[in-house]
């Protein structure tokens, strides 16, 4: 018989052993969110796109407005019956994830990142959602010299660099960054993404608010991409960029 039998003293002294190790988790959680660490690397976890994701603070955590960039690129992946999808500066792998559930069986996505950690958690999130992903480790897109995609999707770091403080500190640096004027990453990717685009092929990028005009203004300079669509939130400020490589 191995049951183990507890006496009353024994019940007592568990459930206030318990409760005292509670109240300690608890404490520290409130001093945490406090301090302002945000809740969802205090709970592990984050919501996106009807998903749960798991994060820490070596992801960015996913956020709404990055909904309305899947939205736009499942809907060019369905009009344009397009084949292959990169998640570009993957994180927990939020953007890769949501298309893949959201599309048929033979879209192929797949996801990179620069963080190793990164691609770690985009991974068990993959699992935990069962969703077949290709992972692969590129600074940008100097690691996919040679591929070739449909459409590449991207949540870029674009923050500004005087901005990043308060709660944003919390998140990597390196996810959020995007140098002085926020368009750092942006203009590598812009200047990139059309040697790794089939011909006509997508490029979305989502954008600070404040990004607009300045975008335009590279973009035609660059002269490679035709921009098709700008990606609206709904508080009415420009949040993402749809441009196509030129045929
Ligand atoms: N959406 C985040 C913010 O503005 C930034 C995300 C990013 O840099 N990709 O707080």
């Amino acid at each position: 018989m191995n049951e183990t039998i507890f006496n009353q003293r024994d019940l007592r002294f568990l459930a206030k052993n318990s409760l005292d190790q509670d109240a300690v988790e608890l404490d520290k959680i409130k001093r945490s969110y406090a301090q302002g660490m945000p809740l969802a690397y205090i709970l592990g976890k984050e919501e996106f796109f009807g998903y749960e994701f798991t994060v820490n603070p070596s992801v960015l955590i996913p956020r709404p407005e990055t909904e309305l960039i899947v939205e736009k690129a499942l809907e060019i992946i369905k009009s344009d019956k397009l084949n292959s999808v990169l998640d570009l500066c993957c994180g927990c792998g939020n953007i890769a994830i949501a298309i893949k559930k959201s599309t048929q069986s033979q879209l192929r996505v797949f996801a990179s990142d620069l963080s190793l950690e990164a691609l770690r958690i985009a991974k068990i999130n993959a699992d935990r959602h069962k969703a077949e992903i290709g992972f692969i480790q590129s600074d940008l897109l100097t690691g996919l010299r040679g591929e070739f995609f449909d459409i590449i999707v991207s949540n870029p770091p674009y923050v500004e660099d005087e901005s990043i403080k308060g709660s944003l500190s919390y998140e990597p640096r390196t996810a959020l960054s995007g140098g002085v004027d926020g368009l750092e990453v942006i203009r590598k990717i812009t200047g990139q993404a059309d040697g790794c685009l089939k011909e006509k092929g997508y490029l979305i990028i989502e954008i600070g608010y404040q990004h607009k005009d300045k975008l335009k203004d590279h973009i035609d300079n660059l002269g490679l991409y035709r921009i098709v669509d700008w990606i609206k939130d709904y508080s009415g400020h420009f949040r993402g960029i749809v441009l196509q490589k030129n045929g």
